[in-house]
């Protein structure tokens, strides 16, 4: 039972929803990465209750993963969708009400918090937890939007089948590009890996394995100007080397693999967050500037961003979630 007040007059919300379809819970959680289905498992055996909505890609960011390798338990590794599929029925057994569905707005201004989701449903809360993770950067230039979908891709596993046997590019120097790298030499040609820097910063054994591969080939000290290419997708990219030279190739496909931004952008008008918009959590806790509101994961890691870190961090949240609630006497 919730012994917060309930909400008097929901128009007066920032998320301008309609009345009417109103639900009022003691954990929601946001999100369905690690993060998320630790919180949820945590919370959930805690009699917490919780609600998860899934967001805009259920299993979050690993279900474009092919092998995790360091995530302990698995002595022989595991594909990111199994992990994932694992995490959420072991969330589920648990009794967590797990739902399709985007958090489109929130109003932590009072309690109890109110959350959007998809626009119309209003869910208040006695405690959220925020586990929205972060979502693959593009470069911004023009040619880049014209052909995303049609040969550019933020995602190897799940858009490299197309190009069995043809050429590719991979942009970007960190452990996402080489992975994505590796991943495609298996299935294309051809792998190009364009890194602006004279180095990668991938990790020694991924970049090993990048640099080792046959069939990829690093580009070191190169930009992106232009993806080319005609109606029925990509055919070349124009580089820029070290020496402001133009370097045309000739690829099929571009997978830009640059790293990620917080989703985070609904809660900025209440929560504290760093310049990119990571949520700061008060040190050696999941706990936001706003009672009641927890933040775990992706969304608040800039520097680990593992699936480990992310699920340890939603164990954290829960825990805070079942003590705040404790205190308040809402548990
Ligand atoms: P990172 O931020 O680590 O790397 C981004 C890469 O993209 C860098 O090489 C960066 O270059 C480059 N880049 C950024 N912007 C541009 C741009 N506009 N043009 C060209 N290049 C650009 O992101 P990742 O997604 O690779 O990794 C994020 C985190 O997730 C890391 O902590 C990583 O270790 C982890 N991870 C772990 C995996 C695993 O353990 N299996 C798999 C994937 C990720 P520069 O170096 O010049 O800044």
């Amino acid at each position: 039972m919730s012994l917060f007040k309930p909400l008097d007059n929901l128009s007066s919300t920032s998320g301008s929803a309609p009345s009417g379809d109103v639900e009022h819970v003691k954990c929601l959680i946001l999100g369905s990465g690690p993060a998320g289905y630790t919180a949820a498992i945590y919370a959930a055996r805690a009699n917490l209750s919780p609600v998860m909505y899934e967001g805009l890609q259920p299993g979050g960011q690993l279900t474009t993963t092919t092998e995790v390798e360091n995530f302990p338990g698995y002595p022989e590794g595991i594909t990111g969708p199994e992990m994932m599929e694992d995490l959420k029925k072991q969330a589920a057994r648990f009794g967590t009400d797990i739902r399709y569905g985007l958090a489109t707005s929130a109003d932590f201004s009072s309690l109890p918090h109110k959350v959007i989701i998809d626009e119309k449903k209003v869910i208040t809360a006695d405690s959220v937890i925020i586990a929205t993770g972060a979502t693959a950067k593009y470069l911004g230039i023009p040619s880049e939007e014209k052909f995303k979908g049609f040969g550019v891709s933020a995602c190897a596993t799940c858009d490299g089948f197309f190009y069995k046997g043809k050429v590719v590019a991979v942009v970007g120097g960190g452990d996402t590009a080489a992975e994505e790298a590796t991943y495609l030499a298996g299935l294309c040609k051809k792998v190009y890996m364009i890194v602006r820097k004279d180095y990668l910063r991938a990790s020694k054994t991924m970049q090993h394995r990048a640099m080792n591969t046959a069939n990829i080939e690093v580009l070191f000290g190169h930009t992106t100007k232009e993806i080319t290419g005609n109606d029925l997708g990509v055919t070349g990219v124009t580089l820029i080397n070290s020496n402001s030279e133009e370097v045309k190739i000739e690829i099929d496909g571009f997978f830009v693999a640059i790293g990620h931004e917080p989703n985070s952008s609904i809660f900025k008008p209440y929560l504290e967050m760093d310049e990119i918009g990571y949520i700061k959590t008060i040190l050696g806790s999941a706990k936001t500037n706003v009672e009641g509101v927890f933040a775990c994961g992706d969304v608040q890691d800039k520097y680990y961003r593992q699936a480990i870190t992310a699920a340890g961090s939603g164990c954290m949240a829960a825990l805070d979630a079942e003590r705040y609630l404790g205190e308040k006497g809402a548990h």
